[in-house]
């Protein structure tokens, strides 16, 4: 594929879907604790939890610190995963006290691979959480992939669909300009693709790549 066809499926989808305007927070925190709270949920569960620890004004990093562990699974029951969650959250804002002073700023500030290769190193936070966090609350450019990026492009016949997470990154990465609001729209527009049409069970009528997608013309077992 070359770079302008990768342009080309943006610059398409932004004009059928519209601009998503992520990340929806207030917050560089509230990105952080989103990240990690959708990680297998649906996102409306995902804001039941976050106005819950609003209404408990302990969604800021000392919040979630001085908040102990089983009051935290109760205010984010609604996202899945309770007990795990509750747990990353503790993780994350101690590795933040123990390495900037509980400073989210001096942490986010960080050269982009540094600051990624530090959330690699926090427990409970893997690649896809590490690049939602570098990419929306650090605003630093790191194509930010998932499962509905594979899906879409597999299907599309652009790349492999046993593609590993790091290669998937570096074929977007290679292949778009270097540019932060590209990279924040183009993976909001590939999620909302993935939401609306390209669902396990594909609703192809009024996908904007329709008959040019090779899924339209193959067995999806092939693909
Ligand atoms: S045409 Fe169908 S399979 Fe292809 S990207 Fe659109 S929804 Fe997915």
């Amino acid at each position: 594929m070359k770079s302008r066809d990768l342009i080309e499926i943006y610059e398409r989808l932004l004009k059928h879907l519209g601009k998503q305007y992520w990340w929806p927070a207030e917050t560089e925190f509230e990105v952080i604790i989103g990240a990690i709270l959708t990680q297998a949920a649906a996102w409306k569960n995902v804001e039941i939890a976050i106005e819950n620890l609003k209404a408990e004004k302990i969604l800021n990093p000392a919040g979630i610190k001085n908040t102990r562990q089983n009051q935290l699974k109760k205010l984010i029951k609604s996202a899945g995963y309770y007990n795990a969650k509750s747990r990353k959250l503790k993780e994350f804002v101690n590795f933040l006290y123990k390495n900037y002073g509980g400073d989210l700023n001096l942490l986010l500030n960080q050269p982009k691979n540094k600051l990624r290769k530090d959330l690699l190193s926090i427990w409970g936070i893997g690649p896809e959480t590490a690049d939602s966090i570098v990419l929306y609350a650090a605003h630093k450019p790191s194509f930010v992939v998932d499962a509905y990026t594979k899906r879409i492009f597999s299907r599309l016949g652009v790349i492999d669909n046993g593609i590993d997470y790091e290669s998937l990154k570096k074929f977007f990465e290679n292949n778009l300009p270097e540019n932060l609001g590209i990279y924040k729209e183009f993976h909001a527009l590939i999620v909302e693709l993935g939401k609306k049409n390209c669902r396990t069970k594909p609703v192809c009528g009024g996908c904007p790549f329709g008959y040019s997608c090779r899924f339209n013309f193959k067995d999806e077992r092939a693909l």
